[in-house]
C-alpha cells in the first residue's frame, strides 16, 4: 500500500495529567485500539514548558481561538473576563495549560489508519467535558466546564489531547517523536480493514 493511502493517516494523542491520575491509561488506549486503528508510537514523559508552548503554537492563531472562546464562556456565565483582547486572554490559557500539563506525566502516542484525526476526536468528545455526549470518553469519565476552569482561573481538564486535523498532526508529532521511535509494521487485522480483493483468507 503506498504511503499516501487513507490508512496511513496519522494523529498524535496525549493522555494529559488527569488521564494518568485518573488511572484511565488503559481504557482511553483501548477506546482507540478498538475502533481499528493501529498504535506505532508510545512513551510516558514528564514535558517541560517549553515543550508545550511548541506543542501548543503549532496552529499560530491558537491564542487568538482560545482567547476568543475563553470571552465567550465568561460572558455566558455572566463573568466578566479577564481582557476583551483574545490575545491576552489566550496567554492567559496558555499559561493555564503549561501548569496543567507539566504537574505530572503524560503518555504520549501515535495512532494511524484510515480517518485517523477525524475517528479519535469523535471517540475522545468535545473540549468541554460538560458537554461532551455520553459515549465518549470525556462525556464518561471527566466533568469539568469552561465555567469552572474560567473561575477558578485554570485549564480545563479534559483528560486527553488529541490533533485537530491532519496538518496539525503532522507538525505536532514530530515534536513528541523521534523518527525511530515510530514503528512501521503491519496488523494482521488491516486485511480485513483495508484488502480490497480479500483473497488470501480461504485455505
Ligand atoms: P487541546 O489540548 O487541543 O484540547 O487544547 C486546548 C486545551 O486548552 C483544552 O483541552 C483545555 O485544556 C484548554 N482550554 C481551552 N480553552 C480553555 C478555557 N477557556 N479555559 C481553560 N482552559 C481552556
Amino acid at each position: 500500500m503506498n504511503m499516501n493511502h487513507h490508512s496511513k493517516e496519522r494523529t498524535l494523542v496525549v493522555i494529559k495529567p488527569d488521564g494518568v491520575q485518573r488511572s484511565l491509561i488503559g481504557e482511553i488506549i483501548k477506546r482507540y485500539e478498538q475502533s481499528g486503528l493501529k498504535m506505532i508510537a508510545i512513551k510516558m514523559l514528564l514535558p517541560t514548558e517549553e515543550m508545550i508552548e511548541s506543542h501548543y503554537s503549532v496552529d499560530p492563531d491558537f491564542k487568538k481561538k482560545v482567547g476568543t472562546k475563553a470571552i465567550e464562556s465568561y460572558k455566558e456565565a455572566g463573568d466578566k473576563p479577564p481582557s476583551d483582547d483574545p490575545e491576552t486572554v489566550g496567554e492567559g490559557v496558555m499559561n493555564r495549560l503549561k501548569n496543567y500539563m507539566t504537574c505530572s506525566p503524560v503518555v504520549a502516542m501515535v495512532w494511524q489508519g484510515a480517518h485517523a484525526v477525524e475517528l479519535v476526536r469523535k471517540a475522545t468528545g468535545t473540549t468541554e467535558p460538560r458537554t461532551s455526549d455520553v459515549g465518549t470518553i470525556r462525556g464518561d469519565y471527566v466533568l469539568d466546564s469552561y465555567s469552572m476552569a474560567d473561575s477558578d482561573g485554570r485549564a480545563i481538564r479534559n483528560l486527553i489531547h488529541a490533533s485537530g486535523n491532519v496538518e496539525e498532526a503532522e507538525k505536532e508529532i514530530p515534536l513528541w517523536f523521534d523518527k525511530k521511535e515510530i514503528i512501521q509494521y503491519k496488523l494482521v487485522q488491516e486485511t480485513i480493514l483495508y484488502d480490497v480483493n480479500l483473497d488470501g483468507l480461504l485455505e
